[in-house]
């Protein structure tokens, strides 16, 4: 059974049957017959649908916003700013993607030589409960839009929207198949995978889950995209403005309590200003209001399972056993945990060599700028990364080396519709949004007259 169950208070909000195997062949019969028309629709036809896609789901916000709480936790105002964003990035698709696929002529001995883009298939995509409409629209809006038809295999606590998504594409007037959400155990992923009517998948997720699904598209030859765990550094030098440094560090590691995998999550300071940031940081996250996600006033929720909170205490835990200092936080209650700040964390505390996914900030000493993007890249991670300062020709130089997908200078590190997003190292491959993302799951073919 897939269970949703709202972890501020444990309660159950819904129970759903898992999709039995004929069922799931009925769906990818569905998707490859969809497939065969829609991949001969117009830009035109495709971004009419997908502007009507926007105004559903600013038109349902309220809705959409009060299942997201209730299914994973996050505070109400940001459940909403979720919609809103999604919204965004439909238009935002619907707008540009003709001009993102048109064909390149390129000049070579030939006549004529050209790069045309044309759909694949089907694409799977995999996705968490964090952000459980953003993280579906980036993978949807450009999928389609170039397309593809899309199924969905959320995370199993969140089938209430899973099933809101797949009704805004079918309210907005996509074609029966176009996309569809599967209610399916982890497990069954090989046998969406293996069907020729799939020829991709998307995950968003840990670590372990992307090698578990990699691995099973590599037996098939279909195309990954892998999305999954960081532990972002957020570096603070000398110069910075520490008024604001301290702010955006609280913003970035504690919104959405703390589960996001670009949230800043080794803060990592020069010793000069490391006191007067660290008691700045304190002071905000101490000034933290947990609560009912749902009360408009607070500023933090629960995480969105028992066991999760469970698994951030023991990593807790860990990291003051090896020399880790609490400064404030760690108390529990089912999955309400109070924000955590650690002191004079250093590599080998699982504070800095794991990813921490709840609201725990690792203070990290440097004594200088080189040792502090030392400290950044000796991680196994690299999704993102910010660099405080205000000499901003330093920030740039120092953001080519620090190693990860992006870097923000004396910015909150976030996705944006029209930049790249992804990963290197353990943090995964492929990117999503803008250009690069919904180049990921076409062909690039060549076209060369003699
Ligand atoms: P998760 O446990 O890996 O689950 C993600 C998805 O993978 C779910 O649909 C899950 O299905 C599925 N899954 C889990 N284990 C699997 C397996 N062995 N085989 C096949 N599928 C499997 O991750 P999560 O706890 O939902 O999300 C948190 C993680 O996602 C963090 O590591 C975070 O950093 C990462 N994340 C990355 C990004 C990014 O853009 N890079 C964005 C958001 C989150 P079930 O629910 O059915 O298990």
């Amino acid at each position: 059974m897939l269970r949703s169950i709202n972890p501020f208070d444990q309660s159950v909000v819904g129970e759903f049957q898992p999709m039995d195997a004929s069922t799931v062949q009925k769906k990818l019969d569905t998707a490859g017959k969809a497939y065969q028309s829609w991949k001969r629709t117009t830009f035109i036809e495709r971004a009419t649908l997908m502007q009507k896609a926007a105004v559903l789901l600013r038109a349902n916000k309220e809705e959409y916003a009060r299942t997201i709480t209730l299914e994973m936790g996050k505070v109400i105002g940001e459940a909403r700013a979720e919609i809103e964003k999604s919204a965004g990035a439909c238009e935002f698709f619907a707008n540009n993607a003709e001009k993102f696929l048109a064909d390149q002529i390129i000049a070579t001995d030939a006549r004529r030589s050209l790069v045309s883009h044309h759909p694949t298939g089907a694409i799977l995509a995999v996705m968490p409960w964090n952000f459980p409409f953003w993280q579906v629209i980036r993978f949807a809006a450009p999928a389609l839009m170039a397309g593809n038809v899309g199924l969905l295999k959320h995370a199993s606590t969140v089938s209430k929207c899973s099933l809101l998504l797949e009704k805004v594409f079918r309210e907005a007037g996509f074609p029966d198949g176009v996309f569809q959400s599967l209610l399916i155990d982890n497990k069954v992923i090989e046998s969406v995978l293996e069907s020729d009517v799939v020829q991709g998948v998307a995950l968003t997720g840990s670590e372990f889950a992307g090698s578990q699904v990699a691995a099973i598209a590599g037996k098939h030859i279909k195309r990954t995209v892998l999305e999954l765990g960081g532990s972002d550094p957020f570096i603070v030098l000398a110069d910075a403005d520490l008024e604001k440094t301290a702010k955006i560090a609280t913003q970035s590691r504690m919104q959405n309590a703390g589960q996001s995998c670009i949230s800043a999550k080794r803060f990592i300071v020069v010793e000069q200003v490391k006191e007067e940031f660290l008691s700045r940081f304190a002071e905000n996250i101490k000034a933290l209001r947990q609560g009912d996600p749902f009360d408009g006033n607070i500023s933090m929720g629960p995480v969105a399972r028992v066991d999760l909170a469970e698994s951030l205490e023991k990593q807790l835990n860990a990291s003051v056993k090896l020399g880790a200092r609490l400064v404030t936080g760690g108390q529990r209650q089912q999955a309400n945990v109070q924000p955590i700040l650690l002191d004079n964390v250093k590599p080998g505390i699982p504070a800095f060599d794991e990813e921490t996914f709840g609201p725990l900030a690792a203070v990290i000493t440097a004594r200088t700028e080189e040792e502090a993007v030392q400290l950044a890249n000796a991680s196994r991670y690299g999704l993102g990364a910010s660099i405080w300062t205000k000499d901003i020709e330093r920030g740039e130089r120092l953001a080519r080396e620090v190693e990860s997908g992006s870097v923000f200078i004396n910015a909150l590190m976030k996705s944006d519709q029209r930049l790249p997003f992804g990963g290197i190292k353990k943090s995964g491959y492929g990117r999503e949004l803008s250009e690069a993302g919904i180049k990921e799951f076409v062909n690039v073919k060549t076209i060369s007259i003699a």
